[in-house]
């Protein structure tokens, strides 16, 4: 485990020591001032290695514990969560723009299907180390899922708010985990409003995104893994969807860290993929051209296809634009139709089938290649979402199965 040596707001760089903050920067307010765990990492470097990670049995994102915020192993769950494949795709890779490498990392294969389990398995820790009995939180649907099911895996309760307009699937998932589940008439910036508001009136611990700190320490375990997996020479760029930006945040300071450590030598460029009816983050990156300067912030009314990324007020919008900023990525916006194109092709071309939000970052991989800007690269993809945990959205463009009799020769008349 590591020891916290502060919380740093992203903004003005206070720093509170772990005991005395719950979630934000008071000085800086909650939209700006997020925070940021910061270790010793000199000391982690010390008493950790490669050598050492690479003798540990743990089949987990677990495996990263001594750069993870947790004190011992005493709450972490039996759930495998992380260690999600990563596949090459060579061919594919060559077709889309004459790749050097294409590599595909699958995190609908976590235990509620997301990649918001890295974020919840953390959490739901620190509520029972913190004494908490009830966690709750807003969301598009998969940070939900997710919290409710690995608070079904603790003695946690859940309380859920999402928009009335949150997929089907994802929906059952709440409710099946056992959570109690507020469907919220309005956005989900107005569920993300609300649930801050019950949190604070009934004393539970919120993991809305974004405000709690320790979120984006899960979600930097998925880059951890990808250098790991290719052992630590790391892709040239890696893309990935964005909506409330934490996600991101969270891969570029996973291998930000592993820079620090000296576990490897150059960061990859991370690239965010947003939908072009809502991105108001890659509008503030372009915006904000000095990374320590202020993020210049616009909301925006969203819409897109891509329900898990149709976020209109971002909550980890300093962070995502500043430390996409400094590791030297950028941002680069498709379509809904791309967006679906794009899902449709990764299915077909690799048997990875995910949600719109999940392909996104396959779509916005798709467009810079066949601008002829990947060639020669070697490129990764962090697929995000599984594809089933919204089906109506993939019928409209999976194309229809045929009817037939049950009889070989009805078969015959329409094959
Ligand atoms: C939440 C989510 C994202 C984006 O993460 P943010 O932290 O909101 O930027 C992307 N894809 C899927 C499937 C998600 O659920
Ligand atoms: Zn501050």
């Amino acid at each position: 485990m590591a020891d916290v040596s502060a919380l740093r707001c992203v903004t003005c760089g206070a720093e509170y020591d772990e005991a005395s903050i719950d979630y934000t920067c008071p000085a800086c307010g909650p939209r700006r001032g997020t925070l940021e765990v910061i270790y010793d990492y000199g000391r982690i470097a010390r008493t950790w290695s490669r050598e050492a990670l690479s003798k540990d049995p743990e089949q987990t994102m677990w495996r990263f514990l001594p750069l993870l915020p947790v004190r011992d192993r005493t709450y972490i769950q039996p759930l495998r969560v992380g260690c999600t494949p990563a596949y090459r795709f060579p061919a594919l890779g060559k077709r889309l723009g004459d790749l050097a490498e294409l590599v595909v990392k699958d995190d609908g294969q976590n235990p509620t299907a997301s990649y918001k389990d890295r974020a919840s398995s953390v959490v739901v820790i620190k509520a029972q180390e913190r004494g908490e009995t009830v966690v709750t939180c807003a969301s598009t649907g998969n940070a939900a899922s997710s919290l409710s099911g690995f608070a079904a895996a603790t003695p946690l309760e859940a309380v859920i708010f999402v928009p009335r307009t949150a997929p089907e699937a994802k929906v059952a998932q709440l409710l099946i985990y056992g959570a109690r589940v507020f469907l919220v008439r309005g956005s989900y910036d107005d569920a993300y409003d609300l649930a801050g508001e019950a949190a604070e009136a009934f004393g539970w611990y919120n993991r809305s995104a974004a405000m709690n700190p320790y979120l984006v320490e899960g979600k930097k375990t998925g880059a951890l893994e990808l250098a790991e997996q290719l052992g630590w020479n790391v892709p040239d760029a890696v893309f990935v969807a964005v909506g409330d930006g934490s996600v991101i945040s969270g891969i570029c300071k996973g291998f930000d860290e592993l820079r620090r450590l000296g576990w490897i030598d150059r960061v990859p460029r991370v690239i965010g993929v947003q939908a072009e009816g809502s991105a108001p983050v890659a509008d503030a990156f372009e915006r904000s051209a000095d990374a320590e300067g202020d993020v210049q912030i616009v909301d925006i009314e969203a819409n897109t296809v891509a329900d898990s990324i149709c976020v209109g007020k971002p909550r980890d919008i300093v962070k995502a634009v500043r430390y996409v900023r400094r590791n030297g990525g950028g941002f680069v916006c498709v379509s809904d139709a791309e967006i679906l194109d794009a899902l449709a092709e990764l299915a077909r071309e690799t048997g990875v089938f995910a949600e719109p939000a999940g392909a996104t970052a396959y779509a916005g991989l798709k467009k810079l290649a066949s601008a002829g800007k990947l060639a020669g690269k070697r490129v990764a993809a962090m697929i995000t979402g599984n594809g089933l945990k919204d089906v109506a959205s993939v019928r409209k463009i999976a194309g229809s199965p045929t009817e037939v009799d049950a009889s070989i020769d009805a078969l015959r008349r329409v094959l």
